[in-house]
């Protein structure tokens, strides 16, 4: 790092004393599995949400809830039951294998809102579903209840297929598929949870008896299967399926169930963990996290230290080394460092936080430390709440951080993407969290408008607020039945650099510790606190480059708003150039107008989370203004010689592009699209292929296609005129941009033909691609690679 970078680290607004985000230090504290004294969280039913975009939310969520057919969600449960169905299957994911998971999803928030609302119309729903779902079991017979399938050639049946082969040893386990289906075993955790659920929120007896008798089911099959046998089982995403047998133990206290929970644990995984070794690069984030949260259940409910030692470790390594600014993690859904290479159009699936905020539940149980609410309140505010429209009750897979990119929205019966499903029940739950307790005394972890009703003190809480636009907070004892003495202690975030505390109108006396100030006094009905928690606008590098920064104000994260979604975005991705990053964000102060502190143009900056419609710019590289200079010139010189070669070249073909793919007669196969940084390609999975038609000519030519430097499973044969000129193997070890590769073809295969035909065709258990063009091109014009 040179002197003048130095400089602009310590002009920074913001700088953290490990060079982390505030979030990080409640995790290098020693072990909090010791505390007796838990606190613990206000059920929802004790919470009522005011106005605010947290209350929209769950409103508009609602709207979409009560606009799915129960029916037509239980469709593949009544056909794998042999009952008739009483309602259309939906399109997307539960028309593929995967089938069911969004009727657990359903169930749970369902429940979850009738928790949060009281309105009976949601319990109504749970208890319909719940009766149908024990009818499906009986009529199994033998505890099963399901919905997922398996695919063989075009004819879909029924998934339970898969557990007599499982018992008898024969098992095939990929990453996603076990037997043929699709991550079966993820599937059927969604339905424990939302009968669990059912069972927790809405008291429905019956939705825990199904859920033990499809756990006696499944402990039928498991008890078959040796410890090696499970390991290999497990290779096969499995959700969070230990947590729900230990939720089953911890309603009926049978050992059973405790016994399957500890062998439902994936040693390839959770050992490096539990020996505190980063190993997650390359992972994929949501088969992963939910494994830890039961993790996590299974220390606290047996105080084993090493479970408690690898959730601890694998939350403060996700949340120090894999997190972006909103508090998301991961690219195209697998951990990837180093984090500034990754700031991609595909950053950030939504069930990655949904599971760590849940974690961070747990965690913060051990040790009631702000900083793990300064991570919640991150990611709750700048993800959660921006992966679904308010104005339309869609959902977002992933959140795009990349310059220029949009979200992608659900649509309402067509997608039924995982991040529905999650989506669906973070949208229900917004008054989660807000609160928590320890014998006398109160904890407010998030700053939402709500009421509190806390029973053991009589007592009636509100709490009015325009934050996170504004620091100021109000907080009242609105009823009390007599005048009582508890404390109630207020999150002071990591960021606030000052905080006052008045109450009914005085400077109060509080007790600052463990990132809260706490008033402990004896409180009649009407009493007022004010908070105010002092907000600026502040850089945040991200976690490897000080010279790429996002802008936060407050636990805002403020984006650029670079237009409307519809429209595309070509311009230069912003920087922010000054001589030191005081400067720029300094001139930027209240206005949210970088003015001159951005090239090429002056950006308006809004909240990262509302930006539902529009293409946004999150992360900004920090330069000196010849920096910005050499950096366009680079750029326009490297479009000129890409232009050059395509001048020179035979034949042009940009695969993913519509019209390309067309004009050179694609036969895609079963192939698919990509869209990676910007740039269109097409990829092949295990088992299909494509083909297209390349010009020819007379003089030797070679065929240049275009990777990416980091694909991981990629195996492949590239064929001309039925002619193999090439095969390729990458494995995530090239480097971290785009590669192209030059193979020069056979003359006799090319010469005096108008056309060829090229075809990729990958290896078994591997993939082909993507490419993302290919040139024919005259053997001189390039380099040959093979
Ligand atoms: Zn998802």
């Amino acid at each position: 790092m040179d002197e003048s970078r130095r400089t602009l680290l310590r002009g920074a607004a913001y700088v953290s004393a490990l060079g982390l985000p505030p979030f990080v230090k409640a995790a290098l504290n020693p072990d909090p599995a010791k505390s007796t004294a838990r606190v613990t969280p206000f059920p929802l039913e004790a919470v009522r949400l005011r106005p605010s975009p947290y209350l929209t939310a769950v409103e508009s969520n609602g709207v979409y809830l009560l606009r799915l057919e129960p029916d037509r969600l239980l469709h593949n449960f009544r056909v794998s039951a042999g009952l008739p169905t009483k309602g259309a299957v939906y399109g997307g994911w539960e028309s593929e294998s995967l089938a069911g998971h969004s009727l657990g999803h359903y169930l749970s928030a369902c429940s979850l809102m009738f928790a949060q609302t009281g309105e009976a119309q949601y319990r109504q729903r749970v208890d319909y579903i719940v009766a149908e779902l024990a009818q499906c079991q009986s009529a199994h017979g033998d505890g099963y209840v399901a919905g997922f399938t398996r695919k063989r050639g075009d004819v879909m049946e029924d998934g339970k297929a898969i557990f007599p082969e499982i018992a008898k040893g024969d098992i095939r386990s990929f990453p996603f598929a076990l037997n043929g289906a699709w991550s079966p075993l993820y599937t059927l955790h969604k339905l424990f949870a939302g009968l669990l659920d059912a069972h927790e929120y809405c008291g429905n007896a019956t939705a825990l008896k199904v859920a033990e008798g499809l756990g006696r089911y499944l402990d039928g099959v498991f008890s078959k299967l040796s410890d090696e046998q499970m390991q290999q089982m497990m290779a096969c995403e499995y959700g969070g399926l230990n947590e729900s047998f230990l939720q089953l133990y911890e309603r009926n206290t049978d050992a059973r169930w405790l016994a399957i929970a500890r062998r439902i644990y994936d040693h390839k995984v959770l050992d490096p963990l539990a020996r505190q070794s980063d190993e997650l690069v390359g992972l994929h984030s949501n088969t992963q996290v939910p494994k830890i949260i039961g993790i996590a259940r299974l220390h606290e409910l047996t105080r084993e230290a090493p479970y408690g030692t690898a959730a601890r470790f694998f939350w403060q390594t996700v949340t120090q080394n894999h997190s972006y600014v909103i508090g998301g993690n991961a690219d195209r859904e697998s951990f990837e460092a180093p984090l500034s290479k990754y700031v991609t159009e595909q950053t950030c699936e939504a069930c990655n936080t949904y599971n760590m905020l849940k974690l961070t539940r747990h965690l913060y149980q051990w040790q009631p430390d702000a900083a793990y609410f300064d991570y919640y309140e991150r990611a709750h505010l700048n993800h959660i709440l921006a992966q679904h429209d308010p104005d339309t009750g869609m959902f977002a897979y992933m959140m795009p951080l990349m310059t220029g990119a949009r979200r992608e929205f659900s649509t309402p019966f067509d997608d039924f993407w995982c991040c529905v499903g999650t989506g669906m029940e973070s949208h229900s739950k917004h008054g989660d969290s807000i609160y928590w307790k320890r014998r006398d005394q109160l904890f407010v972890n998030l700053y939402i408008p709500s009421e509190l009703t806390w029973k053991e003190q009589g007592a009636t809480l509100a709490m009015r607020t325009d934050y996170p636009f504004a620091g100021d907070v109000i907080f009242e004892t609105t009823q009390l039945e007599q005048p009582r003495t508890f404390a109630v202690a207020f999150r002071i975030p990591g960021w606030c650099e000052s905080a006052g505390l008045m109450v009914n109108g005085r400077p109060a006396t509080t007790h600052r510790q463990g990132g809260y100030s706490t008033v402990r006094r004896r409180w009649v009905a009407g009493d007022r606190v004010e908070l105010k928690l002092a907000m600026g606008l502040r850089a945040e590098p991200i976690r490897d480059d000080a010279d790429l920064v996002a802008l936060m104000y407050g636990s805002m994260v403020m984006a650029a708003d670079l237009g409307s979604a519809s429209d595309p975005f070509e311009g230069a991705a912003p920087a922010l150039v000054g001589a030191t990053a005081a400067d720029a964000v300094g001139s930027i102060g209240k206005s949210m107008n970088t003015g001159s502190a951005s090239r090429p143009m002056n950006l308006q900056l809004k909240p990262f989370f509302s930006q539902y419609d529009r293409r946004s710019a999150v992360y900004f590289p920090r330069l000196t203004e010849g920096e910005w200079q050499a950096q366009q010139s680079a750029l326009k010189a490297e479009q000129a010689r890409v232009a050059d070669l395509e001048a020179r070249s035979v034949d042009v073909l940009r695969l993913g592009e519509k019209q390309s793919e067309h004009d050179h007669v694609l036969k895609e196969g079963k192939s698919e699209t990509v869209l990676y940084r910007g740039r269109t390609g097409r990829w092949a999975r295990n088992g299909t292929s494509f083909e297209f038609r390349m010009r020819s000519s007379n003089e030797p030519l070679a065929l240049q296609a275009t990777y990416w430097g980091k694909q991981r499973n990629s195996r492949f044969k590239i064929f001309v005129d039925g002619l193999q000129v090439a095969a390729e193997s990458m494995d995530g070890g090239g480097p971290i941009t785009f590669v192209v590769r030059n193979y020069r073809l056979p003359h006799e295969v090319t010469k005096g033909k108008p056309f060829v035909v090229v075809r990729f065709e990958p290896e078994v258990n591997a993939g082909a691609g993507p490419v993302f063009g290919c040139l024919m091109c005259p053997v001189e014009t390039v380099t040959v690679t093979t």
